[in-house]
């Protein structure tokens, strides 16, 4: 039997590797749905070639979309804007939703597919930055499944007990019970690349322009999450991912730098193991590990040899060349709304480097002096949480636009 999968965020770097997964195993899986926002003929493209039976697009582009296609493929059904994307998240035709959308943009489409109690492998990070808990019952609810595609998390998936996985994510029962102490497990150690500037003078980060924070050492990936990796807020956002997916405190959850990235994560156990999961590093791996677990299928990804690895480093992070690590943890630990606040004030100050108004060191800034003005609620409902998201990119913005120097 095939698996229909749709795909949000299909023409991005996720979009790209999940789609080289489904065509090497064309037996097993279809491509039902993709998403874009505005690369039209890119998707166009992917759809004719993947025969897809669905897409959407962002709002009013459906003419553009279907001159794309050419006269090819002319029975897709197309879909726009916010309630198009919602509406492809939750197809009854499809069983499985790759989430590789980036940002807060993707928080009621994959709200969407849980509730639908599709099988849901989530790239795009920042839903459960702004409401993991919530999204993790919401699963347990509805009875969908949850499989990391992050591929510290996924490697952390891997290294835990089959028993606690399937309680936890597969099939998420009581998700707010966390049954770490009944498996033994002590923490989880999330592996960080170090971004592009690890050995980089902290005082000249003030100079580093958004090409060379793009350039990311060891993963080819899209341009936001390669900014969060050279500020590591990345590691940050996972540290709070972490939290979410396995029911655990942010104290338990140790990041160490690990500059080859061969080493995804690890878990350690109370009785000293630490189990931790190796690989070349290629997205396509914790790809199909999600997309056929509990089997194993082939990724077409280059095989790692182990022979010729070398040395392998582990370090701490140093939190003053990295400051927006110290502000996730102290997130992580405020809870209610901060990570919203933190995650929203990111985006917009992620943006503003890339378009040149504020410099690298400032994005940290930024998120910080929001962090400070903005009350943190407890409440966290979709609605507060959407509204917390939505002021908090305004008071942002304004706080660039009001700052010496930025236009
Ligand atoms: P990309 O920038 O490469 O792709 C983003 C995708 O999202 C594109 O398809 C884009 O469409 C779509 N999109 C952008 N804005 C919107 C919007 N407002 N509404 C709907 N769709 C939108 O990102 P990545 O693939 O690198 O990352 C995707 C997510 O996965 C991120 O959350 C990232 O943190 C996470 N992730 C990525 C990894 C990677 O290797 N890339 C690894 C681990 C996690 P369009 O092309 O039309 O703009
Ligand atoms: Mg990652």
């Amino acid at each position: 039997m095939t698996d229909q999968v749709t795909i949000l965020g299909a023409t991005g770097s996720i979009g790209r590797n999940t789609l080289d997964v489904i065509f090497r195993h064309r037996e097993r899986f279809q491509v039902w749905g993709l998403s874009a926002q505005s690369r039209v003929e890119k998707l166009a493209g992917i759809a004719v070639e993947s025969g897809a039976k669905v897409v959407s697009i962002g709002a009013g582009r459906t003419r553009e979309f279907r001159c794309a296609l050419n006269g090819q493929q002319t029975d897709i059904r197309v879909v726009e804007g916010e309630a198009g994307l919602k509406h492809l998240a939750e197809m009854p035709e499809s069983e499985v939703v790759v989430t590789g959308i980036v940002g807060a943009a993707g928080l009621v489409p994959t709200l969407s597919a849980i509730r639908a109690g599709k099988k849901v492998l989530i790239a795009n990070k920042e839903p459960l930055v702004m409401m993991g808990p919530e999204i993790m019952r919401e699963a347990a609810l509805s009875g969908a499944t949850v499989i990391p595609l992050d591929s510290e998390h996924n490697a952390v998936l891997q290294c835990l007990p089959v028993s606690f996985r399937d309680e936890s994510l597969i099939c998420p029962t009581n998700p707010s019970t966390s049954r770490l102490e009944e498996h033994g497990i002590e923490k989880v150690i999330l592996t960080a690349s170090g971004g592009p500037f690890l050995y980089f003078p902290t005082e000249e980060l003030d100079n580093v322009t958004p090409e060379q924070a793009a350039a990311h050492p060891k993963w080819n990936m899209g341009k936001k999450i390669s900014i969060d990796s050279a500020t590591m807020m990345n590691k940050g956002l996972e540290l709070i991912e972490a939290c979410a997916l396995f029911s655990i405190e942010p104290s338990r959850v140790e990041i160490v730098v690990h500059p080859q990235s061969i080493v995804h994560s690890l878990v350690e156990y109370s009785d000293g193991s630490l189990l931790a999961q190796m690989a070349s590093p290629d997205m396509r791996i914790p790809i199909v590990n999600a997309l056929g677990y509990p089997d194993r299928i082939s990724s077409g990804s280059e095989r790692l040899d182990v022979g010729q690895l070398g040395v392998l480093e582990f370090k701490e992070p140093d939190e003053r060349h990295f400051p927006c690590l110290r502000l996730a943890r102290e997130v992580a630990e405020t809870g209610g709304t901060a990570p919203v606040i933190l995650n929203a004030a990111n985006e917009i100050a992620v943006d503003a480097f890339c378009n040149g108004r504020i410099r690298f060191t400032q994005i940290s800034e930024f998120v910080d002096r929001t962090l400070q003005i903005l009350p943190v609620l407890i409440r966290r409902d979709l609605e507060t949480v959407l509204e917390v998201d939505l002021k908090t990119r305004r008071v942002t913005k304004d706080l660039i636009m009001s700052a010496p120097g930025t236009a």
